[in-house]
């Protein structure tokens, strides 16, 4: 192991308390997407201290940041992110058992996403400081992630230009540096105006915006037996009516509509439409139709994964105490054997059947997910189609978890979840020092990332005129 890399390791040893007490005051922050004050602040705050230089509230998004250390190329990108989801409060114990009720919490790990993000740049800082290793390190605040998609409005600000590779961390239950790509999507709200009358005395009067909806959604339920296979529609009402003797003259759905490419997706996109526009038509409404964000499909760079995996082994995975065992056992329980059987299944992973019975995966596979398609989407994709790009996962949850779910909020606020960040910051550091002191290495990624690109170039899915949904929060 190189010099640069040792230093590296050495910090996220020296500084691992400071690391996971900021990660358990994030978790604990269980800010939505970009309404992230106190969480960007801290970690902006900690990089600042660090002697990095901040920009902060980039591509017009408060909770958005960029912080530099060094001079000229290369330049290494890692990014952070912080958002968590609506809902999922739950104390870090392995039972359900909310801290505040309704309230968000961190059922994706982004407090981790965040922090190991945060360790990696900082033991990079202090690696080319004390070895000499010439470029620049920086750390990119990236905000709501899920959903919002805060990178597709950075990435057309042009925030990640300049950047040589970037890297990102997120906690799952196996350690991989996958190469699977990822679901384009579009995110869109649609809005029907009626008119309201009294629902028993004056019907004939009453235009309903929920009629509207609910027919909208009957086309679209109709429509997917007539798109590819891989493509996945959802939906919820957002607004449907105050009570059920007023015609409700407003009604709003939101839908996200997922594709395995965004030429895929477009078409799909306008068939859904012309149905909003067929179901104002059947009941007399007016339809607006507001577009939420786009993003698309990620394009995972091998060679990154290659060094990734090889820092992965070369590190060593954490081991656990008997406590966390028992933590982790509890919470495996909560699920059947039959979804882990099939989360199993479904990841394809050659070796599944023998996993059935591990609960914390500490090995690290050979890469098996070349040419597959995760359902799920992520704004790493954008970041993606213009840099070299990997985002790497390592082991936080038990096997067989489902995402988006208060298992993994408790996971990520206890010390299973600290040791996947330290772990992931040193693999983070360590692939940066690589990068950073390896030319050949960086231009193979260069290489690979054109390959993939096919000649393809990146338009933003996102129409000029739109801004950042920055108060989906607050309507
Ligand atoms: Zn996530």
């Amino acid at each position: 192991m190189s010099d640069g890399k040792k230093i590296a390791i050495k910090w996220i040893e020296e500084n691992k308390e400071r690391l996971i007490e900021i990660s358990d005051a994030i978790w604990g922050y269980a800010e939505l997407g970009f309404v992230e004050f106190k969480s960007s602040k801290l970690l902006a705050d900690e990089l600042e201290k660090h002697g990095f230089k901040i920009d902060r509230g980039v591509a017009g998004i408060p909770t958005a940041f960029v912080a530099s250390w060094g001079s000229g190329r290369p330049v290494i990108g890692v990014m952070g992110e912080y958002d968590a989801l609506p809902g999922l409060s739950q104390k870090a114990v392995p039972c359900k058992d909310h801290m505040e009720e309704g309230e968000p919490g961190h059922g994706c790990g982004h407090n981790i996403h965040g922090t190991s993000a945060l360790g990696g740049a900082l033991a990079t800082r202090a690696a080319m400081e004390k070895a000499g290793i010439p470029g620049t390190i920086k750390f990119f605040g990236c905000p709501a992630e899920e959903m919002l998609s805060g990178k597709v409005w950075m990435v057309r600000e042009k925030v990640f230009d300049g950047v040589d590779a970037c890297l990102s961390h997120h906690p799952s239950s196996m350690n991989l540096a996958s190469l699977k790509s990822s679901n384009a999507n579009n995110a869109v709200k649609f809005h029907f105006h009626g008119k309201t009358s009294h629902a028993a005395g004056s019907p004939e009067q009453g235009r309903s915006s929920l009629d509207a909806v609910e027919l909208m959604n009957i086309g679209v339920n109709f429509l997917r037996e007539h798109v590819i296979q891989d493509a996945r529609i959802h939906y919820v009402i957002e607004e449907g009516g105050g009570q059920p003797n007023v015609v409700p003259d407003y009604a709003r759905s939101w839908y996200l509509v997922r594709a395995p490419e965004r030429d895929q997706l477009e078409p799909i996109y306008q068939r859904i439409l012309k149905i909003a526009e067929g179901a104002a038509l059947m009941t007399e409404t007016r339809l607006e139709v507001e577009f939420v964000k786009g993003i698309y499909n990620e394009l995972p760079n091998k060679v990154l994964s290659e060094i990734v995996t090889s820092n992965m082994r070369e590190i060593g995975t954490p081991e656990y105490t008997d406590e966390e065992m028992e933590f982790a056992r509890k919470i495996s329980e909560t699920i059947p054997t039959e979804n882990k059987r099939n989360s199993l299944w479904s990841s394809k992973r050659p070796d599944w059947e023998e996993l059935i019975d591990v609960i914390m995966d500490r090995s690290i596979p050979d890469n098996w997910t070349e040419g597959m398609i995760s359902h799920g989407s992520t704004d790493v994709s954008d970041v993606s189609w213009n840099t070299p790009t990997m985002e790497f996962s390592t082991t936080t949850y038990p096997l067989g978890l489902p995402g988006h779910s208060w298992q993994n909020v408790a996971i990520a606020g206890m010390s299973i979840g600290h040791k996947s960040l330290l772990y992931a910051s040193k693999i983070i550091a360590t692939t940066a020092v690589d990068l950073l002191t390896k030319p050949e290495l960086l231009k193979k990624a260069k290489e690979a990332h054109k390959e993939k690109l096919r000649g393809r170039t990146y338009k933003s899915p996102v129409p000029p005129e739109a801004k950042p949904p920055l108060d989906q929060w607050l309507k």
